[in-house]
This record gives C-alpha cells, sequence and structure tokens, in this order.
C-alpha cells in the first residue's frame, strides 16, 4: 500500500508531461519561522513576498503597534496592514516604512481601530503572491511584488464607502492626496533601533501610489486627528484615507512604487516595472522569476515521504536567495544609481544592504559563489561603493552601517569570492578597504573595523580587560580573516612580508586555546586566562554563545584544533561531547536567558546550538577526523528534526538566509565550513535526486541511491563513474558539473574516509 500511495504522488508531485512547466513556488511556504516572540525565535520572520534580492519587500502586518518588530505574528489574528517593510531581522529593526489597509464604512485610521479579524485558512502566501481575506470588511486584499514596486488589489463589497488607509509611520513623515490623478504620495523617515547610526539625516523613502479608479473622496491624517480640506500634511505620523464607490466584488487595484532618491525616480521605477500592467501579468511574472531561480535546484524522483523536506527546501532557497537586497535603482537612462546609506548623496553604481556578514559570510555569500557568481560580483561592487562612500567595509548594514555583532567578516566575503573566481571586481579597492579594517578600529562603531585591533595586532589576541566586550570571539574570527587576507596576498602576488605577516596571524587561534579545558578562553593582557573560567557560560568574552560553541570556530585549520585538542581521536571525543553534554548555560552575563540559550536548552541536542551561528559549521569537522559517517549522522538528524515547513519551523533566527542557507547546502550533501578554501566538506545527500543547473547553463546530478530516512550514511561515492574517495568536494570540480552517486546504506560503512589524504583542507596541512 505505502509503495502504491508513494507511486501516486510520484505522478501527482513530479510527473508532469515534459511541455509543462514545473512550479516549484507552490511549495515554498514563507509562514515557516513566523510564529516568533521576543523571548523565543522559531525563525524570526515575516512572509515576504518579494523577488530574489528585490530592493523592497511586501508582508502583512498583525502589529497593532507600528513600531513593534514582530511585526507579523503567526499567533496573531487580527491584521492592520500590507506593509513595505526593509527589515532584516527584528533584533535590528525596520526603516522607511508605509503600509496600506483597506476597510470599508468609518474612517478609521490607526491600527487599533482598522485592524480587522483574518484567519490564516484563508490567507495564501507565496514568495510572489500573497492574499488574505478581512473578515469586519468583507474585503480580500492581495498583493504581487517586481524589484521595487508592487501592485496591490483590494476586492471590496458594495459600499459608497470603500476606504484604503494608507500609514506614512511615525518621526518624519509625508502625505499629499493628488485626486485629479488618483494618486497618493509621501515619504516616510521612520526607523526602529539604531536611529542615530544607520542613515543619513536626510534620509527619505520616496513613495508614489496610483489607484486605478476615481477617487470619490479624501482626508488626511495626522497622528490622531482626521484634517478636513486639506491635501497634504508633515508631521510626527501622517496618513490619508482614501475613499472610492464600489459595486460588490469589485476590486480596485493601486500601483505603488518607492525610491530612495526621489519621487521622481520612484515614478520612474513604477514606470519601469508595472506600468500599463494588471494584476495577474506582474503575478505571473514574479512566479515566473521565482520558478527560473527554484528550477536551478530540482528536487526529482521524491515521493510522499518526501513532502515536508521538499516543502522545508524550497522554503529555505527562498530564504537564502532574498538577502541582501538591492539599494540601487535605475534612472531614466538605464544608469544604475543609489542613494549613499553611507554620506546621503546619490552616487553611481551598485548598493546591497540589510545584511549581517557575522551571520553570512558562512555559507549564503559561499553559495552565490558557487550558484551565482554573477549576483557575488554585484555583492562585491556594492561593497567597494561601500568603501569609498564611508571609508570602511560594512560587516552589519541596514542600510548604513550599525553598530552590531563582531568580527571582520567582510574580509571572507571579498575572498571567498575573489578566489572561488569571481574576479571581474575592483579589487584594489577592495584590498584597501580589507587592509584597513585588518588594522583599525572604527572610531564609534564596534562592529567596523575591528575593535582592539592594536592589542590584537601586538598580542596576537583581543585581551579582555580593555574594554572591548566578546574578545574571544573576536580573536577567533580575526584569524579566520588574517588567513583570507593571506591566501588574497597570495593569489595577489602582494610581497613577501604581507604574505608572511597574514601567515603567522592565521595561529593565532592557538593564543586562546586553555589547555586545561581544551577549550578556546578569553585572555587578559597579561596572558591570563579568566579565573573561574566556564565553558557554559554564554556572553562575556564570546558572542551569543559560549565555549563549546566556540571552540570550533577554526574554520580554516580544524588540523591544528585537532592537534591542539590532543590528536584525532581527543578531537571526535570533543566533537562527541558537544552532543552528550546536558544544556546547561549560565546566563549571568546577559542577566536573563537570551532567546539563543532557551533555543539551544529545549531543542534535545545537549550543547549544540543551531539556532545560532557559531557552531553550525561544527558537526561537519567529522570529515577532518576520519569519522566522516558522524558527519553523515548528524547532518541528517539537524534536517530532519530541527526544520520544519511550519510556522514553528526554524529552531532559532534564521538570519538573512545563513539558517536557510545551512540546510540547502546540507540536502545537496555538501557545506563549505572554510568559505575561502573551495573545498565542501561532504555530509549526507537528502534526496533521491537533485539535478543542479550552474549558471553557466552545466548540469550537476546528485543521485542517492537506496535513500531512506533509515540510509543516511555513504557507502560508496562515484564522480562520473568513477569512485570519488575523499571527504569533500572542491569548487571547480563542482562548477563543472557532471554526475556523483552516493550509494547510502543504514550503518556506518568505518572503512571510507578514515585516511588523512581524504580529509579537507587544513592550513597546518601544507
Ligand atoms: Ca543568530
Amino acid at each position: 500500500m505505502k509503495t502504491r500511495i508513494n507511486q501516486l504522488f510520484f505522478l501527482v508531485l513530479f510527473f508532469l508531461p515534459a511541455n509543462a512547466q514545473k512550479d516549484y513556488t507552490k511549495y515554498v511556504m514563507p509562514i515557516m519561522g513566523s510564529q516568533s516572540e521576543f523571548s523565543l525565535s522559531n525563525g524570526n520572520l515575516y512572509p515576504a513576498t518579494a523577488l530574489p534580492w528585490g530592493m523592497n519587500y511586501w508582508s502583512p502586518q498583525t502589529a497593532t503597534k507600528n513600531d513593534d518588530r514582530w511585526f507579523y505574528s503567526y499567533n496573531r489574528y487580527y491584521l492592520t496592514g500590507i506593509r513595505q517593510t526593509h527589515q532584516p531581522s527584528p533584533w535590528t529593526g525596520d526603516y522607511g516604512v508605509f503600509s496600506l489597509m483597506p476597510t470599508v464604512g468609518k474612517k478609521n485610521f490607526l491600527e487599533e481601530d482598522r485592524k480587522s479579524w483574518f484567519s490564516h485558512k484563508a490567507e495564501t502566501s507565496l514568495p510572489h503572491y500573497y492574499k488574505v481575506y478581512l473578515a469586519d470588511y468583507n474585503v480580500t486584499a492581495e498583493v504581487t511584488p517586481t524589484e521595487r514596486s508592487c501592485m496591490m488589489r483590494f476586492t471590496f463589497p458594495e459600499t459608497n464607502q470603500a476606504n484604503v488607509v494608507i500609514d506614512a509611520f511615525a518621526r518624519a513623515s509625508y502625505i499629499k492626496v493628488i485626486p485629479e490623478e488618483n494618486k497618493v504620495i509621501g515619504y516616510s523617515t521612520d526607523r526602529f533601533g539604531y536611529e542615530n547610526q544607520r542613515v543619513p539625516s536626510n534620509f527619505k523613502n520616496y513613495f508614489v501610489i496610483y489607484f486605478d479608479k476615481p477617487i470619490q473622496n479624501y482626508s488626511i491624517w495626522k497622528e490622531d486627528a482626521l484634517i478636513k480640506n486639506e491635501k497634504e500634511t508633515q508631521g510626527k505620523r501622517t496618513g490619508a484615507i482614501v475613499s472610492f464607490s464600489t459595486k460588490r466584488g469589485e476590486a480596485v487595484q493601486a500601483r505603488i512604487s518607492s525610491s530612495f532618491i526621489s519621487w521622481e525616480q520612484a515614478d520612474q521605477n513604477l514606470k519601469t516595472e508595472v506600468a500599463g500592467r494588471n494584476f495577474d501579468e506582474v503575478c505571473s511574472e514574479s512566479k515566473e522569476i521565482w520558478n527560473k531561480q527554484l528550477s536551478r535546484f530540482s528536487v526529482e524522483n521524491a515521493t510522499l515521504n518526501d513532502l515536508d523536506k521538499v516543502r522545508t527546501f524550497y522554503t529555505c532557497l527562498y530564504r537564502l536567495l532574498l538577502f541582501p537586497r538591492e539599494f540601487h535603482e535605475l534612472d531614466a537612462k538605464g544608469n544604475i544609481i543609489h542613494y549613499s546609506p553611507y554620506n546621503g548623496k546619490v552616487c553611481p553604481g551598485r548598493m546591497y544592504t540589510d545584511n549581517g556578514f557575522w551571520d553570512t559570510f558562512r555559507a549564503v555569500h559561499p553559495f552565490f559563489n558557487l550558484f551565482y557568481p554573477t549576483q557575488s560580483k554585484y555583492i562585491l561592487e556594492g561593497l567597494a561603493n561601500t568603501y569609498k562612500e564611508s571609508g570602511w567595509l560594512p560587516e552589519w548594514a541596514a542600510p548604513g552601517h550599525i553598530d552590531i555583532m563582531v568580527g571582520s567578516n567582510s574580509t571572507s566575503v571579498i575572498a571567498s569570492a575573489y578566489l572561488n573566481g569571481v574576479k571581474d571586481v575592483d579589487i584594489k579597492t577592495l584590498w584597501e578597504g580589507i587592509i584597513k579594517n585588518a588594522y583599525n578600529a572604527h572610531p564609534t562603531i564596534t562592529s567596523v573595523g575591528r575593535a582592539g585591533a592594536k592589542e590584537y595586532d601586538a598580542l596576537g589576541y583581543v585581551p579582555n580587560d580593555i574594554g572591548v566586550k566578546e574578545s574571544a570571539a573576536r580573536t577567533l574570527e580575526y584569524a579566520y580573516a588574517d588567513y583570507c587576507i593571506y591566501k588574497l596576498a597570495k593569489e595577489l602576488k602582494k610581497d613577501n612580508k604581507t604574505i608572511e605577516t597574514f601567515a603567522e596571524r592565521s595561529f593565532n587561534y592557538k593564543k586562546l586555546f586553555y589547555p586545561k579545558y581544551n577549550l578556546m578562553a578569553g585572555r587578559n593582557s597579561k596572558g591570563d586566562f579568566r579565573e573561574n573560567f566556564n565553558p557554559f557560560s554564554w556572553g562575556g568574552d564570546f558572542t551569543e554563545g559560549n565555549s563549546w560553541h566556540y571552540s570550533w570556530c577554526v574554520f580554516h585549520d580544524p588540523a591544528g584544533l585537532s592537534e591542539l585538542m590532543g590528536g584525532q581521536k581527543k578531537f571526535v571525543a570533543m566533537l562527541d561531547s558537544v552532543f552528550i553534554l546536558p544544556p546547561v548555560f549560565d546566563e549571568s552575563y546577559y542577566g536573563q536567558v537570551i532567546h539563543e540559550i532557551r533555543e539551544m536548552q529545549i531543542m534535545n541536542f545537549g550543547q549544540y546550538a543551531h539556532g545560532n551561528q557559531p557552531i553550525q559549521h561544527m558537526t561537519y569537522l567529522y570529515d577532518w577526523a576520519g569519522q566522516p559517517w558522524k558527519t553523515q549522522y548528524w547532518t541528517r538528524q539537524i534536517m530532519d528534526r530541527l526544520y520544519k515547513p511550519t510556522p514553528d519551523g526554524y529552531c532559532g533566527d534564521e538570519d538573512n538566509g545563513q539558517t536557510s542557507a545551512w540546510y540547502v547546502f546540507s540536502a545537496l550533501g555538501f557545506y563549505p565550513v572554510s568559505p575561502v578554501s573551495g573545498d565542501y566538506a561532504i555530509g549526507s545527500p537528502l534526496f533521491p535526486e537533485l539535478v543542479l543547473t550552474m549558471e553557466n547553463g552545466r548540469k550537476l546530478t546528485l543521485k542517492a541511491l537506496n535513500n531512506s530516512d533509515e540510509n543516511v550514511y555513504i557507502d560508496n561515492i562515484d564522480w562520473d563513474k568513477k569512485e570519488y574517495t575523499k571527504n569533500f568536494f572542491t569548487h571547480s570540480q563542482l562548477q563543472k558539473g557532471g554526475n556523483i552517486l552516493f550509494q547510502m546504506i543504514p550503518k556506518p560503512n568505518y572503512r571510507r574516509g578514515t585516511k588523512k589524504d581524504t580529509f579537507p583542507y587544513s592550513f597546518s596541512d601544507k
């Protein structure tokens, strides 16, 4: 019976006539991760209706206060609008926001007054399309996106008071109704959090809204009062209500666009993207754009048993292709220009933003390097522009520099792209930025440059008694960044002194190794390790993690780390311990159990904290230790138990594609532990077959024979029918395409991948 169901499902799901286009968007669940709150993150996501890397995203809003950073929560019953959002994470907040909300009858406009009951059963959420039934008004609202614009469609009942409330949000906003053109314009300057850092004082998000039906009457509002007989206003919080007369089931369409440059540019964006087209046309094009990307990662021969995995896979792929967002626009002549979130001027070229490299250097950017090298090139152009406009490379942009997280990870983003084939970039400027970052701290923003750079240069580590917090986390990430610089310096044929200096600094991770505990620990300027060192203590010398999480932060030299820990056997025992230890913790540094701690505690994975980024590569380190079957086992456990295509489906903050990139790579069967090396450690492929299309059109087919929930171990790998014995694939091999065949079995093959010459690269190897 099971087989018959599987066959039936196979027919429905994947066996389509050759000329019919497969629709992958129906497997994407944008609501995955949206059931989150301050104390517990199941993803901290909102259902973004957007195009890949688009400038503006559109999301329903359930918050009854505009500045609620959890503005869409799956647990809520009310809808208060559909907003244009740029929020990369609730922890960084949103900026330049405005929203539209259809209502009927009274001209209510504040969130509490305009809100409507809705049900998830009367809601459709897809990457390219969102639809919701607003019960209190008997109105259906829909939205479909382009890169910078969108179409909205509101289907009203019969009424002479069909309203659309436009909310330009707080801080300083502006609204103007131009009834003769059925048009509303305005700007929003709102931002929640980091308000004095993230944008220059002239920042504005200029929006334009055109309705396709005559505006019958209108009002504007300011703060909590309606203003009669006026067309425009500006102030702390402004908005408008435009009203129509509608027949039963009549749809009012709105074409909406915006610009960070001007209203003229917003009109230009609208003209390029949505003018002259109706809702359905825009929607089907947006769907096609998504399918073009998703179909490059085609799951084949899946069965009913795989449905959750297929949904999770395509949802993760969608998340992976959203950030960083474009911040540039196309002028009337087609030139690429951008408002600089650094100097406030309109500058030429590309700009990308809303990305924390502390998260995304790990797997998101390596994913682009492998599958989207042109996108990587564009992102590097944006980085060079950031350096030119602000004097620094960004570490966390939203849209300008914000002071959050640690490390010097822009270096990895640049070096991993350049060393893996993305050569057509302004490497001179980027190199200058990298070197400046390596030796200097930003005067005011501790996340930019290297806080503690002087001491790091002198001592080889950032001491924990100079007022630079999270010094051990910084040191470990700086040492890896130094390795990236070493590799880049060699590639660029820099002088020997530079090459040698950075080669030496790559080993700085050793300075924090505390033999007494066999783990990494912070040290003071005299060289003493922290008194009463507690490896279960979160924060302090580490960032959102403890020593058990950070001790693996030696991406470029697992062999060197293994040696420090006492050799291969000891190294494996330490890796095993992560899962064996109970999830105990000391939260005293924070004075509260931060959500990342709670997410580790409740998952039943011991000290393994997949809900945050520092440890996400750890399970792959068994590939360097001759026990690849443990990588295979644990990566499948994580895929099966910590990801679900449900509102509570992530095990912590998703973080701009990183936690999704882990899943996508792992489902493919390999992961970029050290992004610059070009080696991908082999895990356990999730599907019976995946056909990947590289950017140059070449195909890479990954087949896993006898793959199942039980058969997670690799017995053998063939590459183009030749036996492949290594524990890693290389970037250049994968880019060439070909056929990889995994033979899957229920018990470990204790002979495969146990010899040193099968291990991925370590810097100590040379
Ligand atoms: Ca995180």
